[in-house]
């Protein structure tokens, strides 16, 4: 333990495990639990990382139009949104991308959107294909195709996580968010009761809700989420047991970064609004029955005047969109303007020869030299947070006996471990 006591990095991840999640860094203290690939970061060799985890579009097409999706205020949705065709990640495209990573050492996949993925018809086989193949899954929905068959389907495909974006505890929020009617929220609730029913019959235990809140939220309306997310727990039989409470915020528009935020100021408070209204008297009530994933320090961060500074977080879980092309900024994939591309697996390319190429390694630097600004809340953010304070002890790069030395014991030290370190960002 002495020795310990005198190493920066044993002290950096106890200070941040003790802060928890106030601290924006907390989140991205699981890159320690992954010490192969964070000895590498510590030799400057960052750029060579494997992603731990894939995010993966199956759909562009979406069955809403929410006035702020951050894929409309890019261009990326503009062909989707007006025509008649679906955009889908073809199965054959999907399997490719499970064959080229299955050859390195990628942890975990996300289905996410872009659109909504269960607009693809093969998002049952994507998920089945993902658990037989042995790689941690998990996935993301809107709730209005959430049948009760495909829930089945999907949770019995054991995703480390799987959760539905409600956003609202009322039917005049949720219309002002989603664009749609108060009937859709009924439906998306009953949705969730009903899946929730079928993860409880299968003794599942992540799958759960999402609300990305902004700071003009009334207290009222944050009394109505803790409401209805009693109502979901309780109607489900504590098959949705789980909520996560996340800083809604616009990323780009017209091809820029925004900064500072329109209700910049206002997310710490709201922060604290949120632990107020929602979080505490739901930790008083359900104790560990529930469990409630309060991003703190992800909404302090949202007050920024000045873009948040980083990038190697983003070599930890990059995108592919519905076309297999590859983005380091996952809220600008499928933009036609987008500086952060890189071929991904589009085009009879190959993951891992794409990963190494210069052009994604060109891509990355000019991010990590401010050339291209990186926005507000990017899925990248806590563990850029946390490898900068790593950077702000070690500003040189070590050698191999020095990375040895920093990291001797890692895997006995007594900081906070996620119980689902292969889902990073
Ligand atoms: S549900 Fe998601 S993908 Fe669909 S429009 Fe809304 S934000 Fe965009």
């Amino acid at each position: 333990m002495s020795m310990q006591n005198k190493n920066p990095l044993y002290d950096l991840a106890l200070r941040v495990s003790e802060a928890g999640p106030d601290d924006l860094a907390f989140d991205g203290l699981r890159v320690l639990q992954h010490p192969e690939r964070f000895r590498k970061f510590l030799m400057g060799k960052g750029l060579d990382i494997e992603p731990v985890t894939l995010q993966i579009w199956p759909s562009l097409s979406c069955n809403v139009r929410c006035p702020t999706c951050p894929f409309r205020l890019t261009d990326a949705k503009a062909q989707a949104d007006n025509d008649e065709n679906l955009h889908l990640m073809p199965l054959p495209l999907f399997r490719k991308i499970l064959k080229s990573i299955k050859r390195g050492d990628v942890k975990s996949v996300l289905l996410t959107g872009g659109g909504e993925p269960l607009m693809n018809p093969d998002i049952g086989i994507m998920a089945e294909e993902l658990h037989s193949s042995g790689l941690d899954w998990g996935g993301f929905t809107n709730g209005l195709a959430l049948t009760t068959d495909i829930a089945e389907r999907l949770l019995r495909a054991k995703p480390g996580m799987f959760r539905v974006s409600l956003d609202a505890g009322d039917p005049s929020l949720y219309k002002k968010i989603y664009a749609a009617e108060s009937d859709i929220f009924e439906l998306v609730k009953s949705n969730i009761i009903a899946a929730g029913k079928i993860a409880s019959k299968l003794g599942y235990k992540w799958f759960g809700i999402g609300f990305a809140l902004i700071p003009n939220v009334t207290d009222t309306e944050l009394v109505n989420i803790r409401n209805t997310f009693i109502d979901l727990v309780e109607q489900s039989n504590f098959g949705m047991n789980f909520a996560s409470f996340r800083p809604r915020v616009v990323h780009h528009n017209n091809g820029k970064v925004v900064i500072p935020q329109k209700w910049s100021g206002q997310y710490h408070n709201l922060a604290i609004r949120v632990r107020e209204l929602i979080v505490l008297p739901m930790e008083s009530k359900y104790r560990e029955a529930v469990r409630l994933d309060h991003k703190f320090g992800a909404f302090a961060d949202c007050d920024r005047d000045v873009s948040p500074t980083g990038g190697w977080g983003h070599v930890w879980n990059p995108t592919l969109d519905h076309r297999g092309l590859g983005s380091i900024i996952s809220h600008l994939a499928g933009s036609s303007n987008n500086p952060s591309i890189w071929d991904g697996v589009a085009e009879g390319k190959d993951f891992w020869e794409s990963w190494k190429s210069d052009k994604r390694k060109k891509v990355l630097r000019q991010i990590l030299e401010g050339e291209i600004k990186l926005p507000v809340a990017n899925g990248a953010r806590a563990v850029d947070a946390f490898l900068e304070e790593v950077r702000s002890i070690f500003p040189e790069w070590l050698d191999e006996a020095g990375a040895d030395k920093v990291m001797d014991g890692i895997e006995s030290w007594d900081f906070h471990r996620s119980s689902r370190p292969n889902f990073v960002g």
